[in-house]
């Protein structure tokens, strides 16, 4: 039996903030404003496996207004996520994402992301899918004040 899963997140970005972006820290003038970690890709993997069981989205797991959570590292997010939908029977197939912002480059930065990704999630780096664009200047990324990640997962029933 296969579920799929869709997740999709956005932060604003400010001067003064830490980036994190897949579980990395990325040198940056301007970080991602939020009350955990403000990491957008985890969140949006995060929300894409709660959603392919309809487990609800991570503001239902995660309240901002729980102090539990403030600054929290979103690897542990991710990690609650994974153990909710293993508890139930399923296993990760594949995970495809994409993050959008203006700058900086991150692709090279997503070996490390995939690598930190794949451990969380138990599956080999052969089975996350990271990939960068822009929106051409346009709109909000465009401008650089935030940035938005989405993600697709597909799981699997252990027999
Ligand atoms: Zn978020």
């Amino acid at each position: 039996m296969y579920r799929i899963g869709f997740g999709i997140d956005f932060h604003q970005l400010q001067e003064g903030r830490d980036l994190w972006i897949g579980g990395v820290k990325i040198p940056h003038h301007k970080g991602a404003v939020g009350h955990s970690d403000a990491d957008v890709l985890l969140h949006a993997i995060c929300d894409a496996l709660l959603g392919a069981l309809a487990l609800g989205d991570i503001g239902v797991h995660f309240p901002n207004t729980d102090k539990a959570y403030k600054n929290i590292d979103s690897k542990i997010l991710l990690k609650h996520c994974y153990n909710l939908i293993a508890e139930k029977g399923y296993a990760i197939i594949n995970v495809d994402s994409s993050i959008c912002l203006e700058t900086p480059k991150i692709m090279k930065y997503a070996p490390e992301m995939i690598s930190l990704i794949a451990g969380i999630l138990q599956v080999a780096v052969s089975d996350i899918s990271i990939k960068a664009t822009t929106t051409e200047k346009m709109g909000f990324a465009g401008r650089e004040e935030g940035l938005f990640a989405y993600a697709n997962v597909l799981l699997q029933k252990r027999s």
